[in-house]
């Protein structure tokens, strides 16, 4: 079975002449950081600015450039996290599911077989399958010091397609290997530590591995001059002793829920906006001084919301906010863009009619006609119903795991729960909201996502985009 990419020609005809293109960098933006939400569609936003400020409210990411942004595959209406960013990152539309490769690449088209034995009807790959350069690459070649920090595995769909080339997204193993060979990252946050260490136990000091080949990839990134941190106080302590190159691995698998890392207290990781000023402070120290280009991913608003658990996809949404907030305070806006932006939405709505006062998690309001409802003479109006005589939130999903009575055995069989009953519980992190369609995960969704900039080069973010115009945005604004 061939599981490895080899390059063809023009693509190592590519890979060699870039250092070449980018030796002399000519754009107004000296640095750029982006900042993408997984699964962060405008519905999100706004649920997440009325959730910490009230409809009135603003978010650190409401820059004044703003974009529509589509967001669809070279295959899928509805794309995955890694064709997306490989558009915004390479320029180009490609499968679902491929990471930094051509457009004619096929999805897994290196394997013979799929996982069940049956032939593989995308094998063998195109003439055209080829490594694409990434920003990443073209940035590396002009001197600029290149880092990422995310809150899911450093080998998930986003992050990995800052640095590797892969037909398949899911082989993490291949990827983490790739980012040690051959990314040339300055400084490298998140989570996925298990793919960098052996499956052997006892050999891993008291951490996961889940490597099938035996590799120990945290042994080999020290040998290749990297610090390497596995927790957050030495990750400060390398980021403060001025560390050349920093790698931090801080969980086995995806890092915390913000919710959950919260809870911890004193043993609580970095918040993402601390990790992205640990990430700034380094990269603008970088000896090359050539500048540079920072990836920041709120990964798991996408996780959080694929169960309908809006409130802790709200609350991943605001540290990613505050991540935005903390550098736009670390840096100048005469030199360094900033781009903010989502992969792709979630089915989510905002629907009913709350009153400005009310949670955007609770429920959704009584209105007849054009006239709100108060039987009970309280002053407010009752809760609505739906035609079922059974409450509503503010806060619904097109599909996923929150249909019907979730705590029945079969919930898609079940009555669906009524959220007045619940009352305060609707507020619960634990609550899944209501979904229409029954699925185990909910889907992505299709609309556009908004793009939002300030600094050098930022206004070329207006009107509709597509996403792989995001592209050549940030790599005329760096001049790459
Ligand atoms: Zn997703």
């Amino acid at each position: 079975m061939q599981t490895r990419w080899v390059p063809g020609r023009a693509g190592l005809l590519l890979l060699m002449l870039l250092p070449l293109l980018g030796a002399d960098r000519s754009g107004p933006a000296r640095n750029a950081i982006l900042f993408v939400g997984d699964g962060m569609g405008v519905a999100v936003v706004t649920a997440a600015r009325i959730h910490a400020h009230g409809p009135a409210g603003r978010l650190a990411m409401e820059l004044p450039h703003v974009a529509l942004v589509r967001t669809f595959s070279r295959d899928r209406m509805v794309p995955d996290s890694a064709s997306t960013a490989t558009a915004m990152l390479t320029g180009q539309k490609v499968h679902s599911g491929t990471l930094g490769m051509s457009p004619e690449t096929r999805r897994s088209c290196s394997v013979e077989k799929r996982p069940d034995g049956s032939p593989n009807p995308h094998h063998p790959c195109s003439d055209g399958a080829e490594p694409i350069p990434s920003l990443a690459e073209m940035a590396r070649s002009a001197g600029m010091a290149v880092g990422v920090v995310s809150t899911t595995r450093i080998t998930h769909a986003t992050p990995a397609a800052l640095y590797a080339h892969s037909d398949d997204r899911d082989r993490e193993e291949e990827i983490a290997a790739q980012l040690v060979e051959r990314s040339d990252l300055s400084f490298v946050v998140g989570g996925g530590r298990r793919f960098f260490l052996p499956r052997f136990p006892g050999r891993n000091g008291g951490f996961t591995g889940s490597r099938s080949d035996g590799r120990n990839l945290l042994l080999e990134l020290e040998e290749r001059g990297y610090t390497v941190a596995t927790e957050g106080d030495s990750l400060q302590r390398a980021v403060e002793e001025g560390a050349p190159r920093v790698v931090g691995l801080l969980a086995d698998d995806h890092l915390p829920f913000e919710l959950e890392r919260r809870q911890a207290g004193e043993k609580a990781l970095p918040s993402l906006a601390e990790l992205t000023e640990l990430a700034i402070r380094h990269l603008k120290r970088d000896p090359g001084g050539g500048g540079y280009l920072l990836l920041v991913e709120g990964g798991r608003i996408d996780h959080a919301l694929h169960s309908n658990a809006a409130r802790v996809g709200l609350e991943e949404t605001l540290a990613l906010d505050a991540a935005v907030d903390r550098a736009r305070k670390l840096v100048s806006e005469k030199d360094t863009l900033l781009l903010v932006t989502a992969d792709h939405g979630q089915p989510i709505v905002i629907a009913g009619y709350a009153l400005v006062e009310d949670p955007i998690l609770g429920l959704a309001r009584r209105v007849e006609g054009v006239e709100r409802v108060d039987e009970d003479g309280d002053g407010k109006p009752d809760w609505a119903q739906g035609l079922d005589g059974k409450g509503m939130t503010v806060l619904q999903f097109g599909n996923g795991p929150g249909y019907g009575d979730a705590a029945a055995a079969q919930p898609w069989k079940a009555e669906r729960e009524d959220p007045i009953e619940l009352g305060d519980g609707v507020l619960d992190p634990r609550y899944r909201q209501e979904s229409a369609i029954p699925l185990r995960y909910t889907t992505h969704e299709g609309t556009d996502v908004f793009a939002a900039a300030t600094g050098p080069g930022s206004e070329a973010v207006q009107g509709f985009l597509d996403n792989t115009e995001l592209f050549g945005i940030l790599r005329r604004a760096l001049g790459l």
